[in-house]
């Protein structure tokens, strides 16, 4: 995330830079400027301290001649009275990130969203992967499909409200929707403001392998809670990675500690049930698929070959 004092130093400082550059260039522009700020303070002395209404109303007049005067500078030179004023980002909170104490700024929470997406691993392509064009009627039970879609969305809720209580494993062939459903939910999830790691299966087991024989254990350690501890997991094709005893065990461990303090996941896998078990034996499997709903994404062909079909029956 920026460092919005740093950010809002910078500009200042650079406002203050191209002031000095026009006082260089523009003499007068200094002089009006000397002038217009020591009759305002005289202005709040009159009025302040002297009570002196006439006084104050003459120097109001005074001070509105010279401004008058300087726009005119200004504008003979090409310049605007926004050169007293840092270029901020974001005109609204001038990049402070709040409005007032305890409401944030959209730009603030457009800058989260943005850091949580770039720090769940999801790929730019998968942003568009949501509910509104996941499309059911591809499916062979629409009506089915739609009851899945609609548990989903209701596991984005619970994952807000930190009460899920259930995870998601979904199976089915290559190009059934299973990323896009997957990130679906992911997106859907960063929106709300919980955090995501998003890692295809044989990714996230390779860095596990690397950190294992990393010297740095601490950073092995941040790794694994970040894993264990983030709102939602998501691990993308499992199966399709070199499966080994201690990648296995990597798998088990993670999962029932994420049961264990009900941060729900989500697997997908190209392998049936049946081929799960046989990969990682029963008692890996029942541990795996504990807590899970299980999703079969079926269709008679797969997404992008049925609308190409429709494409092609167009004409
Ligand atoms: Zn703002």
């Amino acid at each position: 995330m920026i460092n919005r004092d740093q950010l809002r130093l910078r500009k200042q400082q650079q406002c203050e830079e191209r002031i000095a550059e026009a006082y260089r260039q523009l003499p007068m522009l200094q002089q009006l400027d000397q002038s217009i700020g020591q009759k305002n303070i005289a202005m709040i002395r009159a009025g302040v301290l002297q009570k002196n209404q006439t006084e104050q109303e003459k120097l109001q007049q005074e001070i509105e001649m010279l401004m008058e005067q300087r726009h005119q500078l200004l504008t003979q030179n090409g310049l605007t009275e926004q050169l007293y004023e840092p270029q901020w980002d974001c005109p609204v909170c001038k990049d402070r990130g709040y409005i007032e104490p305890g409401v944030l700024c959209s730009c603030y929470q457009r800058e989260r969203l943005e850091d949580l997406f770039l720090r769940s691993g999801m790929s730019e392509a998968m942003r568009n992967f949501t509910f509104a064009n996941f499309e059911s009627r591809y499916y062979k039970n629409v009506e089915d499909m739609n009851h899945k879609l609609e548990w989903c969305r209701e596991f984005v809720k619970q994952i807000k409200q930190g009460n899920a209580s259930q995870c998601l494993f979904l199976t089915g062939g290559v190009g059934r929707g299973k990323t896009h459903l997957s990130a679906a939910i992911a997106n859907a999830v960063l929106e709300n403001g919980n955090t995501v790691i998003y890692r295809r299966a044989a990714d996230l087991f390779e860095l596990i392998r690397q950190y294992r024989f990393e010297e740095n254990r601490q950073k092995f350690e941040e790794m694994l809670e970040q894993l264990r501890t983030c709102d939602l997991l998501v691990i993308d094709d499992l199966g399709a990675e070199r499966t080994t005893e201690f990648v296995v065990e990597q798998l088990v461990i993670l999962l029932e500690e994420r049961n264990y303090r009900n941060k729900p996941w989500i697997i997908s896998s190209n392998l049936s049930i049946n081929e799960i078990i046989s990969a990682y034996s029963d008692r890996t499997a029942d541990r795996i698929l504990d807590k899970a709903v299980l999703f079969r994404l079926e269709m008679t062909e797969s997404v992008r070959l049925a609308k190409a079909r429709e494409r092609m029956e167009q004409f």
